[in-house]
């Protein structure tokens, strides 16, 4: 069976779907492994260190030709052409609802499966491309933060003067909240952290930062251990009762993020503009609408001295472990849709297993 992996064609994009260490294992388990020449390389994966475990160099049009295509982003149009009917195509495709090339492809005989419709369930841990890029996410953000700010994240005590510890703020304490939490207190800073769901508070507490709490009038959980989204007047309140906390933050990394729905909005001008000046805002669900008033997505903007950065894409600022890490969920994911065989693997019926069937796409 062969695996066909063609370079990330999307601006900015430096992951890649497989390395040299995860082909080498697929290939141990009887696939072909079919890279695009130099897909690897923005990622720091040579093409000689993919060829030295057996992996073949190919020509793009041959990884469409493969019996499953993997990808990171979701395809072009030229990629949707492209993937032969009766194949698998693999990818994060980033997006809710009705999606016309997605339907396309499914019209063409082409079984699409998201990665983001991976379930959450205990089983599909180890296949979860959300949870391992939010997690390097969450890290990049605070050293994006840290990049930013003119100041030390840690005390220092030196010769030459001290320094106190930053206070810096997380708001959304998921995947990517609680490792910018861990990083954060790693580089020293005073870290307090603010999430709708009420179990959060001792995921908080237990990484050494300060949960702040505040009395809303509704939960803010929702199903899965995903957030729902607030009342109207509890957006309010949420807002109004953050504000203080946030005017005194230093730094602020957001997370906050709702299945399918706009991020909600938690920092408002008024309370950046009370931030003192050299602070810095990471927003991490730029992308989504924002969880700050001012971020502007893949833009550092300033406003009265207080800069606010709206990057997009943080896995692929550290392309080689976040490549690593979306190979391994990808091989994991490939582990249970095949059967073995003396001829080699052999693909399953994607609608039996429930992982493989929450993730394909219907027409
Ligand atoms: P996410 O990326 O959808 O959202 C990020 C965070 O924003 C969430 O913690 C959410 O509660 C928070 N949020 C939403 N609205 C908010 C608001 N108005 N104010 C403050 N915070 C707000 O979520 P995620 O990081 O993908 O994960 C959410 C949960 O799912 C976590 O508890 C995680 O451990 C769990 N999870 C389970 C599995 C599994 O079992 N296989 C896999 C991944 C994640």
């Amino acid at each position: 069976m062969k695996l066909g992996i063609p370079t990330e064609t999307l601006a900015g994009e430096r992951r890649v779907a497989t390395t040299p260490e995860i082909a080498k294992k697929l290939i141990a388990k009887g696939f072909e492994v079919l890279l695009e020449s130099g897909a690897g390389v923005a990622a720091h994966y040579p093409d000689a260190a993919y060829a030295g475990v057996g992996a073949q160099l190919v020509e793009r049009a041959d990884c469409f030709a493969a019996d499953i295509v993997l990808k990171v982003r979701r395809p072009s149009e030229e990629e949707a052409r492209a993937v032969r009917s009766g194949s698998v195509y693999i990818s994060l495709v980033e997006g809710c609802g009705e999606d016309p090339l997605l339907a396309r492809m499914v019209e063409n005989g082409v079984r699409v499966l998201a990665m983001e419709r991976m379930p959450r369930i205990s089983r599909a841990q180890s296949m979860d491309a959300l949870s391992s890029q939010s997690n390097i996410a969450g890290y990049r953000a605070v050293i994006e933060a840290a990049a930013h700010y003119g100041r030390f994240l840690p005390m220092m005590m030196t010769s030459a003067g001290s320094a106190k510890p930053a206070r810096l703020v997380v708001l959304g304490a998921g995947v990517a909240g609680l490792q910018a939490i861990a990083t954060a207190r790693r580089l020293g800073a005073d870290v307090l952290a603010y999430d709708v769901r009420p179990e959060t508070k001792e995921q908080i507490a237990s990484l050494g930062a300060k949960p702040i709490e505040l009395d809303l009038g509704e939960s803010g959980a929702g199903e899965g251990g995903y957030a729902k989204e607030l009342s109207a007047e509890a957006k309010a309140r949420q807002q109004q009762l953050l504000a203080d906390e946030l005017a005194k933050a230093h730094l602020i990394i957001t997370t906050a993020l709702i299945p399918c729905r706009p991020a909600p909005e938690l920092i408002t001008t008024e309370v950046v503009e009370r931030m003192r000046t050299g602070s810095v805002i990471v927003d991490l669900a730029a992308a989504n609408g924002g969880n700050c008033k001012l971020s502007k997505p893949d833009e550092v903007v300033e406003h009265q001295g207080v800069i606010i950065v709206g990057h997009t894409n943080y896995p692929s600022l550290v392309p080689a472990d976040a490549s690593a890490f979306y190979a391994k969920n990808l091989s994991n994911l490939l582990e249970i849709m095949v059967d073995p065989s003396d001829a080699g693997p052999v693909l399953k019926d994607l609608t039996e297993d429930e992982i493989t069937a929450a993730m394909l796409v219907e027409r």
